[in-house]
């Protein structure tokens, strides 16, 4: 299976199953924007309550907030937005595409051959109006990430929380760029979701912590499933460093179209309380009131996008094999990762055998995302249920009526065993949590 068609199969079959759709598809589509279904907001959820739970559930040091999209457009200036958020993109000047600069090979169309002009800045920015009144007072702008509200609500939270620095600041959040040529599916959208921590350390302890980040995150990548020989780390050169920053590493996963950023982990210095201090006129230094040390905070972030991790999951789990003489195509989720913990599955539309059924499925919602199927032979619900991932298959057949047991079939290695039908719900729970 070459690159190309590995990400063609699954766009296909993310549409086909219900992952994700192309957005306003029924007036030719909105480009850059996508849709999730319902297996694939199950995923996304999943991802974000994974990921929630290991940097703010287990951490006593981290809180989260949960900030406005829109914020006051001095934000954006103090953070260096409006003056840097952009790209460098040429124009064809016979057929009138448009490229981003740096994703062009030659110095000519890549469509027409034609001329391109020189390359010119592109704010990245959504603008948009506050208000009734279409003045310049009125501009206001998307946010491109969600890490200056954390920035800007620092002290806020600090106090509120009774935190003392070492502490961090988690947040979850959509995020908007106006990417000039947004591509490789989800990969790069123009609207996306991300996952932020800043971390506030006092200066000279940067360094230490940045280690600690960048390991926890490696942990949390292998905890989801995803093959260790397909993720690495990548520190950034000094010349592509951004502005704020004093050392930046990417986590980066070898997707079907090369190896691309997954998650930047950034020690950004105290760059941006130093700007919103200077900007804002309010104080940004912390206080420790043990040994009446006052400092600027440095900055360690952590930054993921939600839709990308999406995207390295199923590009790591999907996997095609031969099962007498017909290709199997099976996405291999880690159970407490999959959008569908358990599917049940009556053998037979029989009422003795859909009863038992729907009663095991009403007794496993409370705790697990279940699926009930009765149409179609056995064969076909079962490809079905590998084709999201599904881990665990439960069969009800005429046995379970004599022995009141039923057949667990696993995923992966399509084992079927035997299970008492009253152990059966605590079995699968204990199965799905590791
Ligand atoms: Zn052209």
């Amino acid at each position: 299976m070459d690159i190309a068609e590995k990400m063609d199969k699954i766009v296909s079959l993310c549409k086909r199953r219900g992952f994700i759709f192309q957005s306003s598809e029924i007036y030719g589509g909105m480009n850059g924007c996508w849709d999730y279904g319902p297996v694939g907001s199950e995923l996304k959820r999943n991802i974000k309550e994974l990921w929630w739970r290991d940097i703010v559930r287990l951490h006593d040091n981290v809180v989260g907030m949960d900030a406005s999209i829109i914020m006051h457009p001095r934000i954006w200036e103090a953070s260096g937005h409006v003056a840097n958020f952009q790209d460098m993109m040429v124009d064809c000047k016979k057929c009138k595409k448009r490229y981003r600069a740096d994703h062009l090979d030659s110095d000519q169309c890549p469509e027409c051959k034609g001329e391109l002009t020189e390359p010119r800045p592109f704010n990245l920015m959504f603008k948009t109006q506050v208000g009734a009144m279409a003045d310049a007072a009125s501009v206001a702008y998307l946010r491109p990430e969600t890490a200056q509200a954390i920035f800007a609500q620092y002290l806020t939270v600090l106090n509120c929380s009774r935190q003392k620095i070492p502490f961090g600041i988690a947040q979850i959040g959509k995020s908007f760029r106006n990417e000039i040529t947004p591509r490789n599916f989800i990969f790069r959208s123009r609207e996306f979701e991300q996952m932020e921590l800043e971390f506030f350390v006092e200066p000279g302890t940067d360094e230490t912590w940045n280690d600690y980040w960048i390991e926890r995150r490696i942990k949390w990548y292998h905890y989801m499933g995803i093959k260790p020989e397909r993720l690495k780390i990548r520190p950034h050169e000094k010349t592509e460093l951004a502005h704020y920053a004093k050392s930046c590493v990417d986590i980066e996963y070898e997707f079907p179209f090369g190896w691309q950023e997954l998650e930047g982990i950034a020690n950004r210095s105290d760059f941006d309380l130093s700007q919103h201090q200077e900007y804002s006129g309010k104080k940004m230094a912390y206080k420790d009131i043990n040994d009446n040390k006052e400092f600027v905070p440095w900055v360690i972030e952590t930054s993921a996008g939600v839709d990308r991790i999406l995207l390295t999951l199923l590009a790591d789990a999907y996997e095609e094999e031969s099962v007498d003489d017909d290709i199997r195509t099976v996405l291999r989720f880690a159970p407490h990762v999959a959008p569908i913990k358990v599917a049940v599955l009556p053998l037979f539309k029989k009422p003795q055998l859909q009863e038992i059924a729907k009663k095991l499925e009403e007794d496993l919602r409370g705790y697990v995302s279940t699926s009930y199927d009765e149409a179609g032979s056995i064969g076909k619900r079962y490809r079905r249920q590998d084709e999201v991932g599904t881990p665990f298959c439960v069969t009800v057949d005429y046995e379970t009526l004599e022995d009141n047991a039923v057949t667990v079939r696993h995923r992966d290695s399509m084992q079927q065993e035997r299970i008492s039908l009253d152990r059966a719900v605590d079995y699968l729970v204990e199965q799905v949590n590791p």
